[in-house]
């Protein structure tokens, strides 16, 4: 490669400069950098980003572009097969190198590595790194060398390996290299990619709730491990309170590393900074490490979002049934902790970790509805929507996964919004029609009598749902499902 030929970055789930282990290779190389992202709708995952991703996106492709551009180079956004692209555009741009962070699900490995071939065979050299995780998924095994299936022994084998890497600095300086004029390649801009809603426009709640970006995933991070991590262990189960750290869309579409969430975590807690007892720290890099677990899954699992990793629930008798799938969706559940959740969903694109496992179980076992409808749900409305950790997380929660909590465990959300929402903080927020009932009856509304029901203004069956099935009949009906499933075994 001549002293001018440009490096290549390919930019994918890894949208910033710091602690990039692709762009600092790049950087240190000396050589001019572009800097590229595509925009490949027939993308190899599990399957296209959802509408609330597709909004984040947007925003953390601009504000990657600013700081390449505060650097001396861009990111040149193109729209297409990244299969057919990225060669094409190494080859137009007279590129000596391409470099990357890898990912980890099957169908996007035999992506890159069909294009890592080809780029060699033209003779330009292609190197791709670890930026996503701690471990990466081929470094953990079993003594006996096959793929670790239960958590705990994941973390204890993760704990093991040591603190992760120092996290690297983003490079101070870059020379941007011109998108090539030849080869009938075209960058566009962000806007022409049409990721955001226009009419209606539905993102107002999102753009409220979020900084999109690497600053913005930082400025979490701090305020999270200079405040909220102190008392994180008890209180992360709160969904009235803002105690966990919301870095889930950043660390979705790589604006912070793990590695970087990590070490502050860890530094802030041994500099006394915070009050943060090592409890709290250690439960919130547990926390990191079910992420990790769950691309760990996903590698080893390829059809994670779609198939049952317990194969005995295949059998599984799940009810279809639009009608209730719509009323849970769209939070009219009459199960105040269950629309609460919802709601959040659909406003913010965000849901809180106990809330989420509360709705998916409310779904999978009170509906009989398959989990498989909940995660494209979530995937369409999560702005951290994950191919790893949401199918993972529903497959715990069906109990149909890997080291899953039972099926038989069955969530009652009136027992779960009084414990984890004492206050009804939480769902007078998001199911305001409910927000002048007493605590006493806010997460049970149809136990209420009458005089207090009219005097919070609550009419059940209009201005709020009566519930779509009573907590005991529903329970009744799912172990009766699941006692099926071990007769057909
Ligand atoms: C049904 C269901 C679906 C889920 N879908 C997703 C998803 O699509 N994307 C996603 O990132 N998380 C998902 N989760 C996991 C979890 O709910 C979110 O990661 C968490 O609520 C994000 O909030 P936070 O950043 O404040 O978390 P914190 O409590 O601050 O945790 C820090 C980080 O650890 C990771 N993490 C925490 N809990 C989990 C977990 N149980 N599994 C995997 N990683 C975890 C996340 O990256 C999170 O940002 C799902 C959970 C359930 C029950």
């Amino acid at each position: 490669m001549s002293a001018a030929s440009p490096v290549i970055v390919w930019f994918r789930e890894d949208l910033r400069i710091s602690d990039n282990p692709a762009l600092a290779q790049a950087a240190e190389s000396g050589a001019p950098v572009l800097c590229i992202y595509v925009h490949d709708e027939a993308s190899p995952g599990i399957r296209p980003l959802g509408a609330a991703s597709r909004w984040w996106l947007a925003g953390s492709l601009r504000a990657l572009d600013a700081s390449l551009r505060e650097r001396g180079a861009a990111l040149h956004v193109l729209h297409g097969s990244a299969r057919d692209i990225v060669p094409a555009l190494a080859r137009a741009a007279g590129a000596g190198a391409v470099v990357w962070n890898r990912r980890y699900g099957a169908a996007e490995i035999a992506v890159d590595t069909g294009i890592k071939t080809a780029l060699r065979e033209a003779g330009i050299a292609a190197s791709s790194f670890n930026g996503r995780l701690i471990h990466e998924p081929w470094t953990l095994t079993t003594k006996a060398g096959g793929p670790i299936r239960v958590y705990t022994p994941y973390w204890r084998a993760m704990r093991a390996k040591g603190a992760p890497d120092m996290p690297l600095a983003a490079p101070a300086a870059l020379v941007g290299a011109p998108f090539p004029a030849a080869g009938g390649l075209r960058a566009v801009p962000v806007d022409a990619l049409g990721l955001e809603p226009t009419s209606p426009d539905w993102a107002g709640g999102m753009r409220e709730a979020w900084t999109r970006g690497e600053e913005g995933a930082q400025a979490r991070l701090e305020a999270f491990v200079t405040g909220g991590m102190a008392g994180y262990g008890e209180a992360r189960n709160r969904p009235d309170m803002p105690a966990t750290s919301q870095l889930s869309p950043h660390l979705r579409f790589g604006e912070i590393s793990v590695r970087q969430c990590w070490h502050a975590a860890e530094h802030a807690e041994a500099s006394g900074s915070v009050r943060a007892s090592p409890g709290d720290l250690e439960t919130f890099l547990k926390e990191l490490g079910w992420r990790e677990f769950s691309y760990y899954l996903l590698h080893h699992n390829p059809e994670l979002a779609r198939r049952d990793y317990a194969p005995r629930f295949e059998a599984f008798p799940w009810r279809s049934d639009a009608g209730q799938l719509d009323q849970w969706q769209r939070g009219r559940t009459g199960y105040p902790i269950v629309d609460a959740g919802m709601r959040q969903l659909w406003t913010t694109g965000w849901m809180h970790n106990r809330v989420r496992m509360i709705v998916a179980s409310f779904l999978v076992k009170h509906l009989l509805i398959d989990w498989r409808r909940g995660e494209e749900w979530f995937w369409d409305t999560l702005v951290d929507a994950d191919p790893a950790s949401n199918s993972a997380s529903w497959q715990w929660v069906a109990g149909t996964g890997a080291d899953a909590s039972p099926f038989f465990r069955i969530f009652n959300p009136v027992l779960q919004g009084a414990k984890f929402d004492p206050d009804g903080i939480y769902v007078r927020r998001w199911v305001p029609e409910l927000a002048k009932l007493p605590s006493s009856v806010i997460h049970a509304p149809w136990t209420a009598p009458r005089p207090i029901l009219d005097a919070a203004g609550v009419r059940l069956g209009s201005s709020y749902p009566s519930p779509m099935v009573p907590h005991d009949e529903a329970r009744a009906r799912a172990l009766a499902a699941l006692r099926s499933l071990s007769a057909k075994a």
